[in-house]
């Protein structure tokens, strides 16, 4: 269907989408197998300048806005989800800076990220603090002009290959979630090490690993707006990112979809190919419906983020589970249309079904998402 996407924003996609057929697949069964980080194309992102599309003209970037990320997600997602993560992944950990940051504290990390010298992430999750993130115990004491970082975050992507870092610490334990703070940490200070590197089910290119920070001293300037900020920062950063989940959504999906439906074509059964049958005609046709039911979604919530409204919480969280959900679906069915091949690693469907389980769980889990659809639902209902 014709987006109606403009001039640039099909320079866009067409550039991803090269990049996806002609860097990623050749290469993502291997990563994947191996569980090997994709420094090459991190490479190839940054000379074609994907890392600096969603940051200020300012501070080196492009300028551009949530539906030209989405776009450009979708297709490297079509390609990889793992490294799709990993891309996605240092917006996330960027936007912090972006929503909240000073202007030195721009002028210092966002110029790094744009070129993409500098990769970043971003660390809420601990063993204890999954979805009730308010939790967190990484404290953070001032000490005359420094922080004092310590404790564990868990499950960080990016982690160990990211030079920049934004850390939601504890600042007051007495206020709850109004007692955090965000902070940046640079890889190499002192006190800041790296734990466990997961092993995963899926997006296996992208690094998962723990955050250790052991009397981690930080300059005072290091914090993000103000103290107390910790929780709206994290919160809002997520609802600025949650739609991209869905744009990754669509892209594995997409590629699920044109691989069963040439196999489809291509496999013979009973003296027809099985695209014929109408079992597995209407198995295809579920999926293409959801696909652009999705896409149409991410691109209308990324399209609402870009007119400059203040509140899109639960647009964004709408797009997320509607879309990662479908993405879930479609994976499998993929597998399905194959038979016995889709469960083989010649073909990459089964990488792809393995992959789109996590869009389901991080950057909050779909349940929590539905969880924050029906309370904007009851604050509609009261208005
Ligand atoms: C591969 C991967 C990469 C990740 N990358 C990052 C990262 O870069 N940075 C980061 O900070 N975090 C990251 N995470 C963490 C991720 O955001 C969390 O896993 C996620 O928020 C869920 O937390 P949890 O896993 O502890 O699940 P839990 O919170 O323990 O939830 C377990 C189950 O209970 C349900 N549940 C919990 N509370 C409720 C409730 N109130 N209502 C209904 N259901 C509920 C959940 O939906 C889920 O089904 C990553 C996770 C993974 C798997």
């Amino acid at each position: 269907m014709d987006y109606f996407l403009s001039e640039e924003q099909v320079m866009i996609r067409d550039l991803a989408r090269q990049i996806a057929e002609d860097k990623i697949m050749p290469v993502r069964a291997e990563l994947d197998e191996k569980k090997e980080f994709p420094w090459d194309i991190m490479k190839d992102l940054a000379q074609s300048d994907f890392f600096g599309l969603f940051i200020p003209e300012e501070y080196g970037g492009l300028g551009k806005g949530c539906l030209e990320l989405s776009i450009a997600v979708e297709e490297l997602s079509r390609g990889c989800l793992g490294i799709a993560t990993t891309y996605a992944a240092n917006a996330l950990g960027t936007f912090p800076i972006l929503l909240y940051g000073s202007d030195e504290q721009k002028k210092k990390y966002l110029p790094d990220v744009a070129s993409g010298k500098r990769l970043a992430a971003f660390a809420l999750t601990e063993a204890n603090a999954g979805s009730d993130a308010a939790g967190v115990q990484t404290t953070a004491k001032l000490d005359s002009n420094e922080y004092v970082l310590n404790g564990t975050k868990q499950w960080i992507t990016n982690g160990g290959t990211a030079e920049v870092y934004t850390i939601i610490a504890m600042t007051d334990k007495q206020k709850g979630a109004r007692g955090t703070s965000a902070f940046i940490v640079e890889k190499g200070t002192p006190g800041f090490s790296f734990g466990k590197e997961e092993n995963k089910m899926g997006i296996r290119a992208s690094v998962t690993r723990e955050l250790i920070f052991e009397n981690c001293r930080i300059p005072k300037e290091n914090i993000i707006s103000r103290k107390g900020m910790g929780f709206i920062i994290a919160m809002k950063t997520l609802d600025n990112t949650r739609t991209g989940v869905g744009a990754q959504g669509v892209g594995v999906a997409q590629g699920a979809f044109e691989v069963a439906t040439k196999y489809a074509t291509e496999r013979y059964q009973f003296g027809q190919p099985i695209i014929s049958f109408q079992a597995v005609q209407h198995l295809l046709a579920d999926m293409a419906i959801q696909i652009e039911a999705a896409r149409a979604l991410v691109f209308a919530v990324s399209r609402f983020i870009d007119s400059g409204v203040k509140d899109f919480g639960k647009e964004s969280a709408e797009a997320k589970v509607f879309a990662t959900d479908v993405a879930m679906k479609v994976t499998v069915d993929a597998v399905q249309v194959m038979g016995g091949s889709g469960y083989m690693k010649e073909y990459p469907v089964e990488k792809m079904m393995r992959d789109a389980k996590v869009l389901q769980i991080y950057e909050g889990t779909n349940q929590i998402q539905r969880n924050v659809i029906g309370q904007a639902l009851i604050k509609e209902a009261a208005k």
